[in-house]
């Protein structure tokens, strides 16, 4: 246990034995050891400075792409709050920062007649997750409109980090461990409002049709692999509507996977493993796991 004294002292919260299932899309898991929800910047950059090195740390966004496995998460989970949650325009570039929403952000965009990032409409999620995730949808993803973010490093130091810095791949980035973004930019290119909200309209229409949206889940569970669909694999290992305990592989949309109830976080990644081995078995690829499962195993 890290004793609350071998802490540094904060302005913001830090919360002992956080409960980490109400912060997260499944609505399971355990504990965080310490939540550290930072009051500024200084804060933050003050406390990770004081941090014992040893300590691990962890950023989460809204949790809409993470399992937090039942045994909890060691060490300091750290959450961006209202502070970090602004987003400006200037001109077509978007000056967000990290804890803020892909709602707000294509909604400031709208506004200011910034089209590009009408896909982060449609992305539940924090500018933190989706520059570390390379979150991307509809034909647009984070390395197409991203210029650089701020990190803090696990040392504390502020440093600004280009796209080319972050070396991404699909669902992929080189963000150093433990570091949060606090802020990011992006460049779009001058639109309509009437035509982005229409783009929009048109994205969360067809994203309504065709995912779970208002299930406790995680997004998408595997990534595609080459040249196949992770969903079709899924499908055709006859896996849709599959169960374990409380946890379901949808019926909509096979490549999420559902909390239904009560379902344990244990049950929720055993389920993405038992589809891992029906995949390989029926097509012999081996399914990479884009949820982020972070933490212990009870
Ligand atoms: C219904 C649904 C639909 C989804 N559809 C899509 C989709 O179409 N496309 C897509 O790409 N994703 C999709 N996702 C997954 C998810 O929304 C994205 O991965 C998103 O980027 C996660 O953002 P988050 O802030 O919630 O991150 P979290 O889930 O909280 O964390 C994900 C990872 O990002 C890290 N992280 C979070 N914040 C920070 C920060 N400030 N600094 C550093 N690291 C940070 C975490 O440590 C973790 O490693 C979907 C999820 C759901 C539930």
């Amino acid at each position: 246990m890290i004793e609350a004294a071998s802490l540094p002292s904060v302005r913001g919260k830090l919360t002992p034995n956080a409960p980490l299932a109400p912060l997260v899309w499944f609505k399971a898991g355990g504990h965080a050891q310490w939540l550290f929800e930072p009051k500024d910047m200084a804060d933050l950059q003050d406390f990770l400075r004081g941090l014992d090195a040893a300590v691990p740390i962890m950023a989460l966004g809204l949790g809409s792409n993470m399992i937090v496995r039942d045994g909890g998460v060691p060490g300091v989970v750290i959450r961006l709050g209202k502070t970090f949650a602004k987003v400006t325009a200037d001109d077509v570039t978007l000056i967000c920062g990290g804890g803020a929403s892909g709602i707000l952000v294509s909604s400031i965009a709208r506004d200011a007649g910034v089209a590009g990032a009408e896909f982060l409409r449609s992305i539940p999620g924090t500018v933190g997750g989706f520059v570390r995730m390379n979150g991307g949808a509809y034909g647009g993803e984070v390395a197409d409109i991203l210029i650089d973010c701020e990190v803090v490093l696990r040392s504390g130091e502020l440093v600004t980090l280009t796209v080319a810095d972050l070396g991404y791949t699909y669902r992929h980035s080189e963000l150093p461990e433990g570091a949060v973004v606090v802020s990011a930019r992006f460049k779009g290119r001058p639109g309509e409002p009437a035509a982005i909200q229409a783009e929009m309209d048109r994205i969360s229409a067809a994203r309504e049709a065709s995912q779970p949206l208002r299930s406790k889940t995680g997004g998408s569970t595997f990534k595609n692999p080459d040249g196949h669909k992770a969903w079709q694999l899924v499908d055709e290992a006859g896996c849709r509507g599959l169960q374990i305990g409380g946890a379901q592989v949808s019926e909509k949309h096979t490549n999420f996977l559902l909390n239904t109830g009560d379902a344990t976080a244990a049950q929720i990644e055993d389920l993405g493993e038992e589809v891992r081995r029906r995949v390989k078995d029926r097509s012999g690829v081996d399914l990479e796991w884009e949820i982020q499962r972070v933490g212990l195993k009870s």
